[in-house]
């Protein structure tokens, strides 16, 4: 298993703010079709079932941008190690990350032993539980 070293840190400063741009992009994106949504459907809802498909609708953009952005933070966090030389460590545990799970995810924080340690921890609370 080949680990992540500084010589790396130049491929994954690109891979980062490549990711960055991406997902401002989307964001933008984003933004901007739910205001023309919401334009464009301004008094045309005719009855509770188009009410109920708008919301949904809604719901699933929100639910979409919080995606983006969780990940965004992620990216940034990323490029703040990076800078600080920490880039490539898991943060739980310290040891250096496998560079084939950076290469996939560059903005990975945890090894895998950590990260699967960390979603059985949030599988066994899920936040989806109040409903
Ligand atoms: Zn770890």
């Amino acid at each position: 298993m080949t680990h992540y070293d500084n010589s790396f840190a130049g491929h994954f400063g690109k891979l980062l703010a490549a990711r960055e741009a991406e997902l401002r992009a989307a964001l933008d994106t984003g933004n901007k079709k739910e205001l023309a949504d919401d334009q464009h459907g301004n008094g045309e809802v005719r009855d509770f079932k188009d009410l109920a498909e708008r919301e949904l609708h809604l719901d699933m953009a929100a639910l979409e941008a919080a995606h983006i952005a969780n990940e965004l933070s992620q990216v940034l966090a990323a490029r703040r190690r990076l800078k600080d030389g920490s880039f490539g460590q898991c943060v739980e545990c310290g040891k250096p990350m496998d560079l084939l799970r950076l290469e996939a995810m560059p903005a990975a924080a945890f090894c895998v032993p950590c990260q699967a340690a960390g979603e059985q921890t949030t599988a066994a609370h899920p936040p989806s539980a109040r409903i």
